[in-house]
């Protein structure tokens, strides 16, 4: 009996081969052969190999789509075949940025296993079906996973509309195996990956009332107006919501002028300066404001304190939208404070006359020092009436404090675009254990997590909280997953919406 860690199957000689040697060592490799019945045969060996931690189909495959070509991995994402259910393969997202991150071209997609070779007129039909490659084995093979991990990674050989008798060129049939190669290759990293684990989900993670807002916002405009509508700079810091928007009809833009005249725009969660607001005057916008009202308040408070003759230490990141917006408040008034250092050295012309305010997403932690040496600089230091980090921020900090305690790592969903997810991979850092942002489960590099038995997950603000849970079926395929749930605080925060696209 195999004591190898991972079973592969592979049809033919040339396909086994592509199994490289050190994937082979912890590997046992059963040649297949072609068509149903020899996959049938070869399943029932592989039910007998019961040590195996895994299983892999490798192998190559026709393309039933015309984007697809030589050389392209198709990794299944469900198995069919003539007269039997489909066979879900779900959360392959971790296996498919590793693929890609070997520089790879992956389509995450339907294989059809078929009972003879499919010619041009099938493989059309078929991709009408949604499928994206055909071969003539992976549907019979999948029971020998009998619950263990399953992966089936074909690479076209031929291109939609040629016929799969033998590679067309050598050109194609060597691209087609180097591919494979490399893919197998791959494999490796996730026989590694294959354990059960615990996962710790932070609670609260994900939309706050402001995010919340500012995309019913998007969506509401375009229902009621119509597409395009404009939204001046990235509506919420994440790609996911961006391109979803964008799909729907919004068109993002860096600045009012690429807006033409007269037309409806949106301004994002993080405000903007009154200089912005002019201009969109002078051009006779039709403006819709989905700044978030707690950044709004930062805003009246550099107002106020401006008007009383303070100066501002604002503290935040030069380069954040909001700091712009914020600072555009008072110019003459505001002093940006990014660090403790610049605490230590900025000035004031009248060191009784002070006030400091923050950006709303900052690390707790590390703002209240900043603070502290300015108040012991200048005494006479004032400050927001309440807390300008906001709920939404405090609350995933402390959460995903929580679950960094107890995790060997940390996975928090947010684009890199997000503060208050950057903040979060800090705080869980600071907290003892290592830290990862990504913009969802394809980022995960699967040796982060290999030894991890405990992962803790949190995501921004600004990032879906589908992520998340996508993000756990993928973990959950590596051997599966006890999924609990952390929760430091419970949310009920809502914001109105505005008169603009508010119901009447
Ligand atoms: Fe508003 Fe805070 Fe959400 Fe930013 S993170 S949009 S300030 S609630």
């Amino acid at each position: 009996m195999s004591t190898r860690e991972l079973l592969v199957f592979a049809p033919l000689r040339l396909e086994a081969a592509a199994v490289g040697r050190t994937l082979r060592r912890r590997a046992r490799v059963i040649r297949t052969g072609m068509g149903p019945h020899q996959a049938r045969i070869a399943a029932a060996r592989g039910l007998a190999v019961d040590d195996a931690r895994g299983v892999a189909v490798v192998g190559l495959c026709a393309a039933t789509s015309d984007d697809l070509r030589a050389g392209d991995v198709v990794l299944a994402s469900e198995l069919r075949h003539d007269g039997g259910a489909p066979i879900a393969l779900h959360g392959n997202g971790l296996l498919a940025g590793a693929l890609r991150r070997r520089g790879l071209r992956v389509r995450v997609g339907r294989v059809a296993s078929t009972e003879r070779i499919a010619g041009p007129c099938e493989r059309r039909y078929l991709a009408e079906t949604g499928v994206s490659g055909v071969d003539m084995e992976s549907a019979w093979l999948a029971g020998a996973a009998d619950g263990r991990p399953l992966a089936v990674l074909r690479v076209v050989v031929e291109a939609a509309g040629r016929e799969l008798v033998a590679p067309r060129t050598l050109a194609a049939g060597t691209r087609a195996l180097l591919s494979l190669r490399r893919a197998t290759q791959v494999l490796e990293e996730w026989v590694d990956a294959l354990r059960p684990r615990r996962i710790l989900l932070a609670a609260p993670r994900s939309f706050c009332a402001g995010v919340d807002r500012a995309i019913e916002i998007v969506e509401l405009a375009l229902e009621q107006r119509g597409a395009p509508v404009f939204v001046r700079k990235q509506i919420v810091h994440n790609d996911h919501v961006v391109a979803d928007l964008e799909r729907r009809g919004a068109v993002f833009v860096e600045e009012l002028d690429d807006v033409p005249h007269g037309a409806t725009v949106v301004f994002s969660a993080h405000g903007v300066s009154p200089a912005v607001r002019d201009r969109a005057r002078e051009l006779e916008l039709d403006v819709i404001d989905a700044t978030c009202p707690l950044v709004s308040k930062v805003h009246a408070e550099a107002r106020r304190f401006a008007a009383g003759g303070d100066t501002i230490f604002l503290i935040g990141h030069h380069d954040h939208e909001e700091i712009e917006g914020t600072a555009g408040e008072a110019p003459d008034s505001i002093r940006l404070v990014e660090n403790v250092s610049q605490a230590e050295r900025v000035e004031a012309p009248d060191p009784d006359r002070v006030a400091y305010l923050t950006q709303t997403t900052l690390a707790v932690d590390e703002t209240s020092e900043i603070v502290d040496v300015l108040r012991s600089r200048f005494p006479a230091l004032r400050g927001p009436e309440t807390d300008d980090i906001c709920y939404a921020t405090t609350n995933r900090q402390l959460a995903v404090r929580e679950v960094a305690r107890e995790a060997d790592v940390v996975l928090v969903v947010g684009s890199r675009t997000s503060s208050n997810s950057q903040r979060l991979v800090e705080v869980s850092e600071r907290a003892g254990t290592p830290a990862y942002l990504i913009d969802d489960e394809t980022d995960v590099d699967l040796a982060w997590i290999a030894d991890a038995r405990t992962i803790g997950i949190s995501a921004g603000a600004s990032a879906p909280d589908a992520l998340v849970h996508q993000l756990v079926r993928s973990i959950d395929a590596l051997g599966g997953a006890e999924v609990v749930q952390s929760t430091t605080a419970t949310e009920n925060v809502r914001f109105r919406l505005p008169l603009e696209v508010r119901a009447r």
